[in-house]
């Protein structure tokens, strides 16, 4: 990217196509739309490509409660190029090739210079606002001038976004930009998970419940730290070939368990239950076998999947006293400015394993289609490329 060819648009808004959730369950329409410059502590960013995650496909049927907003802009896996910055943006400059992250680091909150997990307090806490510094006020318009609110800090089904510098992670440009955005959410929750949250060690057993793009990076993560058995459950049979790549080493689908729960057969198969097991559905009772799939004294559960309609789960009060825990996380416990570059580095030292994730590759006018694959289990990971 010519660092030149952003200067007539620098500090001006610029027109350009977004794909607009108008309303719950309708197919997003693509419109064009006014970006605004950055303001301080902001960077405007060109998409190059994003892809679709499974919690786009939740909001994008959200149609009540605090979380459900529109007109929107959906989208946070992507990478993108430094257009412009606004004032106070140190470390960014034009043509920086950058990954926006759905989860913050302000590097200065308590939390965020702690070691421990990556709850950024100073923002991690507020998901309603527009804009972290600038509360409500948008940066993209419609047509018609009315607002249209962001989505988790990102949009990216746009050509241009405009993200908070703490939420944005500058990458190496030797990466391919397509593999680099499966960073920007799936990958990094999924191997986070394992990396940083579970802490798994080598020779471990691991159960991991759902096969998409977030349950295949948690295999790819026990592999990369050596699991001895990784089980993987899925109700798509075509999961089990494709989470071979990642290590899978068994599979369960829980619809041929017969009178059976799955977690009863997993405890068969490990004689009294795995290490460690990790939740990517986003159903409650998947929690519940989840959990009840560990070995007591030591066993481990982390709820990565998302809850539609944030349903409570239930655990038996006695399985928590035979020493089980069980936790949740956004984003995998990564701090993204500081491990996302390691991530990279891994990917590109062929280290870590991205192939097989990106199933699809479409132009962004079909994004639409891309919803439908990822909705029926089609895509693992569909790109979406801005320029194609
Ligand atoms: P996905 O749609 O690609 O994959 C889900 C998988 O679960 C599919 O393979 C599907 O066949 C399988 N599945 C569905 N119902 C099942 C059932 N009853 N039993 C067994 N398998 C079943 O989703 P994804 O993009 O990998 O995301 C997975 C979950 O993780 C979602 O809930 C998403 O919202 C959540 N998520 C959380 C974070 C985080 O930070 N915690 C980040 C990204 C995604
Ligand atoms: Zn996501
Ligand atoms: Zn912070």
């Amino acid at each position: 990217m010519e660092k030149t060819s952003f200067s007539s648009t620098q500090g001006k808004p610029i027109r350009c196509k977004a794909a607009i959730l108008r309303k719950a369950r309708e197919p997003l329409v693509i419109e064009e739309i006014q970006v605004d410059p950055p303001r301080a502590y902001e960077i405007r960013i060109k998409i190059l490509c994003t892809s679709l995650c499974h919690t786009d496909l939740t909001f994008s049927k959200l149609d009540s409660g605090p979380l459900a907003r529109f007109p929107r802009i959906l989208g946070h896996e992507a990478v993108g190029v430094v257009e412009s910055t606004g004032e106070n943006v140190d470390g960014f400059e034009q043509g920086d090739v950058v990954l926006p992250v759905f989860h913050p680091q302000c590097e200065e909150c308590k939390d965020c210079k702690s070691p421990k997990g990556n709850w950024c307090t100073r923002y991690t806490n507020d998901f309603l606002s527009n804009t972290r510094r600038y509360g409500m006020s948008s940066r993209f318009k419609d047509s018609s001038g009315e607002d249209i609110y962001h989505f988790l800090f990102v949009s990216s089904f746009t050509e241009y976004t405009v993200v908070d510098i703490a939420h944005l992670v500058k990458i190496s440009p030797e990466i391919p930009v397509h593999k680099a955005a499966l960073l920007g959410c799936c990958v990094s929750t999924g191997v986070g998970a394992v990396w940083k949250v579970a802490d798994v060690e080598k020779g471990s057993t691991v159960a991991i419940f759902g096969l998409g793009a977030v349950g295949l990076a948690v295999a790819e993560g026990a592999r990369l730290r050596g699991a001895a058995r990784i089980i993987g459950v899925d109700l798509n049979p075509e999961k089990f070939e494709i989470g071979k790549q990642f290590g899978i080493t068994d599979f369960v689908n829980p619809t041929l368990c017969g009178e059976k729960k799955t977690s009863q057969v997993i405890n068969d198969m490990t004689e009294g239950g795995v290490d460690y097991s990790f939740e990517c559905i986003g159903l409650s009772s998947s929690m519940e076998e989840a959990f009840n799939s560990t070995r007591p004294g030591s066993g481990k559960t982390v709820v990565l999947g998302m809850e539609k309609d944030a349903m409570p789960i239930s655990l038996g009060s006695y399985d928590l006293l035979r020493g089980r825990t069980v936790c949740g996380t956004l984003f995998g416990g990564l701090k993204p400015k500081l491990d996302i570059p390691i991530l990279v580095d891994r990917y590109l030292k062929k280290e870590l394993n991205l192939d097989g994730l990106i199933t699809h590759e479409l132009k962004f006018e079909e994004i639409n289609k891309a919803f439908e694959l990822l909705a029926e289990g089609s895509s693992i990971r569909c790109i979406l490329w801005m320029d194609k």
